[in-house]
């Protein structure tokens, strides 16, 4: 029975992915800042949050197989680059960026260690270097980290069971994507899921979307 650790999983993508992954017979610990909505508390950026995350999760759970860095915010989306506060990146940093390097850092030397494991960096079309135009800059510029976080984790592990790749889940609606979004939740969720769900000779080091690797 594998153990995946989704953050942000009390509303839109992050849960449905946990649905999606309990669904196909995972043990889904529902991670995220409201206590009423998740099994366990985890703020991507807070240090003693991920610590007292590990803590409890190692000591109900014992391990985790899958990490499923979803949690991120979009701040100023109709800024303009050069009118962009330093604050606002530093914020979208925090969570975007920093929040999943150290999730991963808490549980991806467990994986190491076991010889398996999967991490999924839920990105953006926002955050592909090789379309990127002028839309949300913090943002954009986070997502773009996320993926190279992605390629150096997947670098740093390749060869030790671990697979680690990022997901555009397309436009979807959700409170970040909107009423108008063109996409569901649950076709949102699909990519990294079945990434999440990928057998030890798996894709690593790569960029989905709609279960097809893409461009950086
Ligand atoms: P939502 O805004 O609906 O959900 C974002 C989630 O991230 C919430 O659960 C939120 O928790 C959580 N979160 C934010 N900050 C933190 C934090 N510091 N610690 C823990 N959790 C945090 O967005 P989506 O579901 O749409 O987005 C999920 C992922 O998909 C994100 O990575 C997003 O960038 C990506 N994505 C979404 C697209 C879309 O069209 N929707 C398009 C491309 C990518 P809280 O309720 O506490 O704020």
């Amino acid at each position: 029975m594998k153990i995946a650790l989704v953050t942000g999983a009390n509303r839109g993508i992050g849960l449905e992915v946990a649905r999606q992954l309990a669904a196909a017979g995972v043990t889904v610990i529902k991670t995220g800042r409201d206590p009423g909505h998740v099994d366990v508390v985890l703020d991507v950026t807070n240090a003693d949050s991920i610590a007292a995350c590990k803590r409890t999760v190692l000591a109900e759970f014992g391990r985790v197989d899958i990490l499923v860095n979803n949690a991120a915010v979009l701040i100023g989306e109709d800024r303009d680059l050069l009118a962009t506060p330093i604050d606002e990146f530093r914020m979208t940093f925090e969570t975007n960026v920093f929040g999943a390097i150290a999730v991963a850092q808490a549980f991806v030397p467990g994986m190491v260690e076991r010889r398996t494991g999967s991490v999924v960096n839920v990105s953006s079309a926002a955050g592909q270097l090789s379309s990127m135009g002028t839309y949300a800059p913090a943002y954009s510029i986070s997502k773009a980290s996320l993926n190279a976080f992605t390629v150096q984790l997947a670098a740093a592990t390749r060869g030790m069971g671990v697979l680690v790749n990022s997901v555009n889940p397309g436009w979807v609606r959700t409170r970040m994507g909107g009423p108008g979004a063109p996409t569901s939740v649950e076709q949102g969720a699909d990519t990294i899921v079945w990434l999440a769900l990928q057998p030890a000779n798996g894709p690593t080091g790569q960029f989905f979307s709609n279960r097809h690797p893409i461009s950086w």
